[in-house]
């Protein structure tokens, strides 16, 4: 890329610091919930659909299901509705015909994000959709995960239409639907429709790190069971699920401090994986106030995240393992049934081969941009980029906005790293494609 272009593109940015803000509060005042199985996100993924069609894009709006082999790809997962839940794709091409990108052997670049949040529950300082800014930050559901990331690439690309800097290959800009809660269908649609690229840069929340990989997860719910059996009266040894659930959780926190003492695949090194129970039930609290009988069912939530790597037999394996080898040695609970319940999908973590010459563009945009040293670093969730790394011919890489609060009230990103990432962004198609 020649300096003049590079200038261009920088002033361009700085001269439209106001929009990019203005675009990423437009997303945010969606209430794009993703309220499994169904979603809202149709009048977002328009307002997304009307944007890509002004700066030029050709474009393409299809619900998951109309993709063909999606309902047959191992990694679909069923029981969504998606009646209403287009995704949306934007292609910036110079050139004739449906098939772009590496289908077409053109050189591609891909940016993919999820315009699907969590339901709002609770009540913050801040309105849900608001899109209030204090103190440098947007406040509001979905503005860290991950609609400011959004902003920041549809406004990279506006930026290049508008210099006039003509692609030698295919931007695909895309925003997908049911991310959340494990969905990845929405991008899983993408991929089968025939978008692939040389590198997809998924701008999900990861604190401006450039990482080629991302954790994995999954959520459980572990059941330990019995008959009814009121107060048990007269017996002296009885079938306690709750006592033998806290032998679990017990177990459970055991196994998780073993396993990360295991080696870690490259980059993980420091990694802590960590199981976080969210929630736990036993038992009826009765009219007046107290307990009165033996629960027949007792429960624990949790969430656990992985290395890429472990598959789901081994995980959903060794969690089994634990089980049975407490049960071995506690006599509490031989006296209950236990049963696993899976609450998430099994979500891979991945990675992208670490040479890959998007990572080395980036960083060196990244340095010209916040003139600090890039951190590569993992992403320290799970997301989509599974589906890519995994299932598709397009490596996937995250590198995001910093912010807090993501899935909970008050949710924040910092505008400052809109505005550079936006700059990051397209330099990076202006390098890969011009
Ligand atoms: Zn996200």
């Amino acid at each position: 890329m020649i300096g003049s272009t590079r200038n261009a593109i920088l002033e361009w940015i700085a001269a439209h610091r106001a929009d990019v803000t203005r675009l990423a509060q437009s997303l945010v005042s969606f209430p794009s919930e993703n309220k499994q199985p169904h979603g809202n996100e149709r009048a977002c993924q328009m307002f997304v659909a009307d944007y890509l069609r002004d700066i030029g894009c050709r474009v393409d709006v299809f619900t998951p299901l109309e993709v063909t082999g999606l309902t047959e790809h191992p990694e679909y997962l069923p029981g969504r509705d998606y009646a209403e839940r287009p995704n949306v794709v934007g292609v910036l091409t110079s050139q004739p015909g449906d098939v772009v990108g590496k289908q077409a052997g053109r050189k591609a670049l891909l940016f993919n994000g999820h315009v699907d949040v969590v339901p709002t529950v609770g009540q913050g300082q801040y309105g849900w959709w608001d899109g209030t800014v204090e103190h440098g930050r947007l406040y509001g559901r979905g503005a860290n995960d991950m609609k400011g990331g959004i902003a920041a690439y549809l406004m990279a690309a506006r930026c290049i239409r508008e210099l006039g800097l003509e692609l030698k290959g295919d931007l695909i800009l895309e925003t997908v639907v049911d991310e959340e809660f494990g969905g990845a269908n929405g991008t899983l649609a993408c991929r089968l429709r025939g978008y692939n690229a040389d590198a997809a840069i998924c701008p999900e929340p990861n604190n401006m790190l450039i990482s080629a990989a991302h954790r994995g997860g999954q959520q459980f719910r572990l059941h330990t069971c019995t008959e009814g059996i009121g107060m048990g009266f007269g017996e002296t040894i009885f079938p306690d699920p709750i006592t033998a659930l806290g032998h679990l959780l017990v177990a459970l926190d055991q196994y998780n401090q073993e396993r990360q003492a295991r080696p870690k695949p490259k980059g993980f090194e420091n990694d802590v994986f960590p199981l976080m129970p969210f929630s736990m039930r036993a038992g009826e609290m009765l009219p007046w106030g107290t307990g009165e009988s033996i629960p027949q069912d007792a429960w624990v939530e949790f969430w656990i995240e992985i290395p890429p790597g472990v598959t789901r037999q081994q995980l959903q394996g060794e969690l089994k393992d634990v089980v049975a080898r407490a049960t071995e040695k506690t006599p509490t609970l031989q006296r209950v049934t236990t049963r696993w319940e899976e609450r998430t999908r099994f979500l891979a973590g991945s990675s992208m081969p670490d040479d890959h010459p998007i990572l080395g563009m980036l960083a060196a945009n990244f340095s010209s941009v916040t003139g600090q040293a890039p951190s590569f670093e993992p992403a320290p969730f799970a997301c989509d980029g599974f589906i890519f790394n995994l299932h598709s011919p397009t490596p996937a890489v995250v590198l995001g906005p910093r912010g807090a609060n993501a899935h909970g009230p008050d949710e924040w990103v910092e505008l400052e790293d809109l505005v550079a990432l936006t700059k990051i962004y397209a330099l990076t198609i202006a390098g890969w494609l011009t």
